[in-house]
């Protein structure tokens, strides 16, 4: 690192200051982590979620992870990693304040884009419907069997439908657990069930909110995607 680098980095990292760029731990300038933009308008998937949900779920709850994980990584190891990366190193470390950022910024990212309009969804692949009947009997109790990991999940986290070893299971997380950070598994979609996802527009109805989502807003056509890409 240059006499100058080193005093960008001390001015920036006093005055956290947005017009210079961060800085790795080896002094290279660093790629931040990005707030990917949501694949529909904020309104696409109302009534189930609402535009104003969307706008403090995704404008202020997501974005928040991805502004405290870059305050976070600058200047770590973690700078220089892609978000996966981030998370799979900062879970091994024990490091909670960057996993449970680097986790949230990947675990919102995967659940905006397995939702779609309602309507737009599609249907499974040939392939991925016949691992969901070999899973679990029928499209249907693969849903059900999804909503109830979601209901039960006590507190905030998250119920996802995944693939390991070629077959399909459900788990539910809580907080900010994510299913990438083991090897093998290849989450395929999920529900967040913290309640800064459903309380504006259903309060306590957790239930009846995840019903819908699984029912009306799964995009089964970018599920299909990542099972044809396991
Ligand atoms: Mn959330």
């Amino acid at each position: 690192m240059t006499r100058k680098d080193f005093a960008l980095q001390s001015v920036c990292a006093v005055a956290a200051c947005a017009a210079l760029p961060a800085f790795s731990a080896k002094g290279k300038p660093m790629k931040e982590i990005e707030l990917e933009k949501l694949p529909y308008a904020e309104d696409a998937l109302a009534p189930v979620i609402s535009a104003n949900t969307i706008s403090f779920h995704y404008g202020k709850h997501h974005a928040g992870y991805v502004k405290t994980l870059n305050g976070l990584i600058a200047g770590t190891k973690y700078a220089e990693l892609p978000l996966v990366e981030i998370v799979r190193a900062s879970a091994a470390d024990g490091n909670a304040a960057v996993f449970n950022n680097a986790a949230q910024t990947w675990n919102h990212t995967f659940y905006w884009n397995t939702l779609a309009p309602a309507g737009t969804g599609g249907e499974p692949s040939a392939a991925l419907s016949a691992a969901i009947t070999a899973a679990f009997g029928s499209l249907e109790a693969c849903k059900a069997a999804l909503a109830d990991a979601a209901v039960k999940r006590f507190g905030s986290g998250w119920a996802w439908l995944i693939a390991e070893g070629g077959k399909l299971a459900i788990v539910s997380t809580p907080n900010a657990e994510t299913p990438i950070v083991r090897a093998g598994v290849t989450p395929l979609a999920v529900v967040d069930v913290w309640e800064h996802a459903y309380y504006l527009d259903w309060q306590n109805r957790r239930a009846d909110h995840v019903k819908d989502v699984i029912g009306k807003l799964f995009s089964w056509k970018a599920i299909s995607d990542r099972f044809a890409a396991v």
